[in-house]
């Protein structure tokens, strides 16, 4: 009897999870990694109720990252947490993984479901005054959604002009006493959003401004003063809270570190640094596939990862028949 061959996945959100799956019950031996210390992915920072996955109404995002976290467990497939990948050597068919933790792993295959992360401090890294705001006044990314309860009567600004800005403005503004929604460039949120937003507009309890960028910040007895370059003129606003959700950058910054010359220099990233692949997970390097959010898929959600993921995982053993 021969051996299971083993894939290394890097990544254990709902595309890693569900290659994993898929390897399983195709006989091979899944490992998944990942650097965060609890398995499930974005998913585990959705504070609201996920209604977009078919066959799981009413999961709040932890909820649905559990279950499929609890469906990988039961398929055996072994799960590492609060682990680094640090080096990979070898070639396809036959690598080694290193981890942090001095562990390596044999492994035929990688499949990279690595993600992406929020834009947090970077994005008001050169604003004048940011970096002394008090950072409880500060919310980034999936964190604005949180504790919406609280903010009833506040003042808030919310950075960003896509879907999460949007979806921000539009739950906030029947509660808060004013919302401004700040966008550098033009507004690209959904039609059913930008619609709630603007009908919240209408109502005087929200502003959108455009384009426009954050100057210079400071904190006051009145709250926090936020001067805005706003088209053509300068404007000054006071808000309890800033909220930005100016979107997401890919996790491949490690695979430079982590993949030898050669398969780096077959490995193809596009101008923001997402992984290019082929329509079946495979990137240029032999023995190096890519599945979820990390492959910047025309709508990143839940439900594309999972099929990614199941994609690749498939594509990985039809090429494993000719190896
Ligand atoms: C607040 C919020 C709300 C959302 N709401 C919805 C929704 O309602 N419906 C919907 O369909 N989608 C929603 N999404 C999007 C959805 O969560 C993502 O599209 C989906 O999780 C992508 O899955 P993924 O497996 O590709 O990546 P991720 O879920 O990002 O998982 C990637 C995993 O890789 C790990 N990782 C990162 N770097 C490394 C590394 N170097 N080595 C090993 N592991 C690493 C991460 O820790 C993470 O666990 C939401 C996202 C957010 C943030």
């Amino acid at each position: 009897m021969t051996a299971k061959q083993c894939i290394a996945i890097l990544g254990a959100g709902p595309a890693g999870l569900s290659a994993a799956l898929w390897l399983s019950n195709l006989g091979f031996e899944p490992r998944v990694i990942d650097t965060a210390e609890r398995a499930g992915g974005l998913q585990n920072l959705n504070f609201l109720a996920n209604d977009w996955v078919l066959g799981q109404s009413g999961q709040t995002g932890p909820a649905l990252a559990a279950r499929f976290v609890a469906h990988a467990a039961s398929a055996g497939v072994p799960v590492l947490t609060n682990v680094r990948p640090e080096r990979l050597k070898g070639t396809s068919g036959a690598f080694r993984l290193r981890l942090c933790d001095d562990q390596a792993i044999p492994c035929s295959a990688v499949l990279i479901a690595t993600g992406t992360r929020y834009r947090a401090e970077e994005v008001l890294a050169d604003v004048e005054g940011a970096a002394n705001i008090a950072a409880a006044r500060i919310a980034y990314g999936p964190y604005a959604f949180a504790d919406l309860g609280t903010q009833a009567g506040k003042r808030i600004l919310i950075i960003g002009g896509g879907d999460n800005a949007y979806e921000n403005a539009r739950l906030l503004a029947p509660v808060a006493a004013q919302v401004h929604l700040a966008s550098r460039s033009r507004p690209r949120a959904q039609q059913g959003l930008a619609a709630a937003v603007a009908a919240e507009v209408a109502a005087g309890r929200c502003r959108v401004l455009h384009p426009a960028a954050v100057k210079a910040i400071s904190e006051s007895r009145a709250g926090i003063e936020v001067t805005l370059a706003v088209a053509d003129r300068t404007e000054c606003i006071a808000v309890d809270r800033i909220h930005v959700l100016a979107g997401y950058e890919p996790n491949t910054a490690f695979l430079a570190e982590i993949l030898p010359s050669e398969l780096r220099a077959a490995l193809h990233c596009d101008a923001q640094g997402y992984l290019v692949v082929d329509a079946a997970g495979r990137s240029g390097a032999p023995g190096i596939y890519a599945a979820g959010d990390v492959c910047n898929p025309r709508f990143p959600s839940v439900v594309s990862a999972i099929a990614q993921g199941a994609m690749a995982a498939k594509t990985i053993e039809m090429d494993s028949r000719t190896t």
